[in-house]
């Protein structure tokens, strides 16, 4: 980190205790600024980087609900603003155990840099709960979404904050929500959430979008290395909504993955992961992965395995953050893993960063590489503003378009501030100055 930036991050992080996450995120983005207060000393004199780690807004909430037993139940809600500067604040609920305030701050503190980098006029925010989805009934997931939106609401809007899904927030969570802001408010205001259904109100090719944006992104990456996807084996943790459509898009793009997991356990199936069953006990029937095996006997499943030292060419890290150690990272490389392309939000810890680019091969970051997701969001609130309905081609061209340009700006921004094939860089760097001109601009509010 460059001597000027260095007190800046020292006190982002004595400002938020605890919040290691948060830390862990900011200092990924601060490290690559060095160069850039060299050639805009405006952003210092302004203090943007002071600002933009600051977020506009944080609110926490009581989330009261019922249980099937008629016990009260209480959980935490979140949502933190984190910046506006270019577009109302835009990013995803994430109900899980895991959730606090520290968690949905750098998630949100990246959203704001990766929703800079799909050029639409999208703001930053996350948002979510500790919330535990996992084994609980329809009816009590309902009675959740409702209480939660309950209190949320209030800081909605077309024009002021636009949240989606995450972790433990899909089709049917959305709609539980959109349901009681449509109540509360009596406006059937279909821009105020984005992952809808597409029978009421939602874009195709939403749920497909980020891990297929995923894909292009890995396929730009080869490509420039003269190399393609064709005949390449893969790994992908996780077996949520992410993973599955990245397993898709790369089954479709001549790829084989051998292996995906959730948090029990790792299926590794050398013949290729067999979607239709992923999906069938994922998104249909809620079950584990572990039941995979009961249906393909030769398939193994690795009870509590871990899933990077199955070999692979190319690791789409698709489950949660810091899922990949410096250990794991040295067993990728060690065992010819050329590509490393991030699905899900900072799966990679500092460490296994460093492991991959001392080993040289291709890491593509979060930021840049999932941000199909948002990006079809963005396509969605379009579409509902005109009161429109792409096709799914139409759609997927857009996305494929999106992501091509998100890895050539990157590329050439890496090159541009001398660190060839960095593409933490080159992504911080174009995200940090389109939001910085755009703070700028607005002066300081
Ligand atoms: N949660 C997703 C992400 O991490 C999508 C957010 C959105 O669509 O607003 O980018």
């Amino acid at each position: 980190m460059s001597k000027n930036i260095e007190p800046i991050y020292r006190q982002i992080k004595d400002r938020n205790p605890g919040e290691t996450e948060f830390h862990q995120a900011v200092r990924e983005v601060l490290e690559s600024l060095g160069p850039v207060l060299v050639r805009h000393p405006e952003f210092a004199e302004l203090k943007i980087i002071e600002r933009v780690s600051e977020p506009e807004r944080q609110i926490i909430f009581r989330v009261p609900w019922q249980d099937d037993r008629g016990e009260i139940r209480i959980n935490r809600g979140f949502r933190v603003e984190f910046n506006s500067a270019l577009g109302v604040y835009k990013g995803g609920l994430r109900f899980h155990p895991s959730v606090n305030l520290g968690i949905i701050k750098f998630l949100g503190f990246e959203q704001v840099f990766k929703n800079a980098l799909t050029c639409q006029p999208i703001g930053g925010a996350k948002g979510g709960s500790d919330f535990d989805p996992k084994g609980k009934s329809d009816n009590e997931i309902m009675r959740f979404c409702q209480s939660f939106m309950t209190e949320l609401y209030r800081h909605l809007g077309e024009h002021t904050d636009v949240p989606a899904g995450d972790i433990g927030v899909g089709g049917r969570e959305l709609g539980y929500l959109f349901g009681q802001y449509k109540r509360i408010t009596n406006r059937y205001e279909s821009t105020v959430l984005t992952g809808k259904g597409v029978h009421w109100g939602g874009s195709r090719v939403r749920t497909e979008a980020t891990g297929y944006g995923a894909v292009y992104f890995v396929r730009e990456m080869l490509k420039i290395r003269r190399q393609s996807l064709e005949g390449k084996i893969c790994v992908v943790s996780g077996s949520g909504n992410v993973a599955i459509y990245t397993m898709e898009k790369l089954g479709k793009l001549g790829a084989r993955v051998i292996a995906c997991s959730d948090s029990n356990g790792v299926i590794v199936d050398e013949k290729g992961i067999d979607l239709d069953l992923v999906k069938r006990l994922k998104e249909v029937e809620r079950r584990r992965i572990a039941d995979y095996a009961n249906y393909h006997k030769d398939a193994k499943y690795l009870a509590g395995g871990n899933i990077w030292k199955i070999p692979c060419q190319i690791a789409m890290p698709s489950a949660t953050q810091n899922e990949i150690s410096g250990d794991d990272a040295r067993q990728l490389v060690n065992n010819g893993c050329i590509v490393v392309g991030e699905g899900a939000n900072m799966p990679t810890t500092r460490e296994g960063v460093k492991v991959f680019f001392d080993a040289g091969i291709a890491y593509g970051p979060s930021k840049a590489v999932n941000a199909g997701g948002v990006a079809t969001s963005a396509l969605e609130m379009q579409q509902n503003a005109s009161r429109d309905s792409w096709s799914f081609e139409f759609t997927e061209r857009k996305l494929d378009e999106i992501m091509t340009n998100i890895h050539a700006r990157t590329h050439e921004t890496a090159e541009e501030y001398g660190a060839p094939g960095n593409y933490v860089v080159g992504a911080n760097v174009t995200a940090f100055i389109r939001v910085a001109n755009a703070m700028v601009a607005l002066g300081c509010i």
